[in-house]
């Protein structure tokens, strides 16, 4: 068993402008707050209780966390707007009819019952599992975007079965050239290009670098929000798609282990400097983690295995190839292949080695194996 979390970003469905502005002066008030406990000296801090702000008339589960969230945040000097936040003690949910409610008291003393609006599918076997009791609700966090709508973040943890080993492996290759290459246990390999990737990735640079000629720092920033979510909504799309392959497959994720891919990487300036072709931009993490906690919920296996020599080897017999843009050539076999479809496939085969090894018997015959377990070469 493994525990599976999640964090459920709900819309309050038709907050009036009465209860959105109660809201907006009661988060102003826990800035507040907490803007009074960082001018505090750090001795005083660690003291602090709810009881020390009984004069304001937010709930003391909700200054607790407060205090919490301030002493945690060493390094902040001034809130602009902290969320106003509690623990699983204090909000239960409800079901009426279809529609879902949150019930919890800001202000002490008062509570009332919001409902949600649902908007992802994906969200409702959670809620449902609140409700019966399988999933074990954590803190909630009332937030408001930048267009002035309120949400209620909902973290949500559940025990999910470990996968079981099928034996099958999928080999995911994350290249520079595509973004996924995916080797199935069949044997053909998938591609997911990044055409449209790289156009977003040409198009905003270039935006960003008029934007900054010109000197509109805040315009930079929402630009820059703005592609970031393009490329989170992009990854979404492409770890669901990956792990529903993999389902199909009855197998198992095998992806190679990136940490460190930065420094290890290197590119020349010149590529750089395109931004469709910089790999410092590639969102590999995230789509490392996106895969993993889908995986995790639809119980297939992921494994890591070492990244070294699987693009540079030859998925046949294991000599170190040439690659030249996408192509790859073994000097050895003269297998000629994608070179990502080749790396999908030795990340699949892992053995524990770096390579797939072919045992060779010496030209001169002499060797200490036993014959049978010797490959003959074709020359010998
Ligand atoms: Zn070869």
């Amino acid at each position: 068993m493994s525990t599976a979390s999640k964090i459920l970003k709900l819309p309050f469905l038709r907050l009036n402008r009465a209860k959105a502005a109660e809201f907006a002066r009661l988060q102003a008030l826990n800035t507040a707050t907490a803007n009074t406990i960082l001018a505090l000296p750090h001795d005083v801090r660690r003291t602090l209780t709810s009881k020390s702000f009984v004069h304001v008339e937010i709930g003391s589960a909700w200054i607790n966390q407060t205090i919490r969230n301030t002493n945690a945040r060493t390094k902040v000097r001034q809130f602009r707007g902290l969320p106003l936040e509690t623990n699983n003690q204090n909000w239960t949910l409800h079901k009426v009819g279809a529609t879902y409610s949150v019930s919890f008291g800001v202000r002490r003393g008062i509570k009332k019952r919001l409902p949600l609006a649902v908007h992802q599918a994906a969200h409702q076997p959670w809620l449902e599992a609140i409700l019966a009791g399988r999933a074990s609700p954590g803190s909630i966090k009332l937030w408001c975007s930048r267009k002035g709508l309120w949400y209620a973040c909902l973290s949500v943890s559940m025990e999910v079965p470990d996968a079981e080993p099928t034996g099958k492996w999928l080999g995911i290759d994350r290249g520079h050239t595509i973004p996924l290459a995916a080797a199935t246990p069949q044997g053909p390999v998938m591609f997911w290009k990044a055409k449209r990737l790289r156009h977003i990735r040409r198009v905003y640079a270039k935006r960003r670098q008029r934007l900054q000629a010109a000197g509109k720092q805040r315009a930079v920033t929402k630009l820059e929000r703005h592609e970031g979510r393009i490329i989170t909504h992009i990854n979404h799309c492409l770890s669901k798609e990956v792990v529903g392959l993999a389902q199909r497959c009855g197998a198992g994720l095998r992806l190679e282990d990136l940490s460190g891919i930065r420094s290890r990487s290197r590119q020349r300036q010149t590529t750089k400097t395109d931004a469709g072709q910089n790999r410092d931009y590639w969102p590999f993490y995230q789509l490392e983690q996106f895969i993993t906690y889908k995986a995790q919920l639809a119980r297939v296996a992921v494994e890591k295995v070492p990244a070294a020599y699987t693009s540079k080897s030859c998925h046949r017999c294991g000599a170190l190839g040439t690659r030249k843009h996408h192509a790859f050539d073994c000097p050895r076999c003269h297998y000629h292949a994608h070179a990502d479809a080749n790396a999908a496939q030795n990340i699949r085969d892992w053995q524990g080695l770096c390579c797939p090894l072919v045992l060779e018997a010496p030209a001169d015959g002499a060797h200490d194996l036993p014959l049978h377990m010797v490959r003959k070469t074709a020359g010998s």
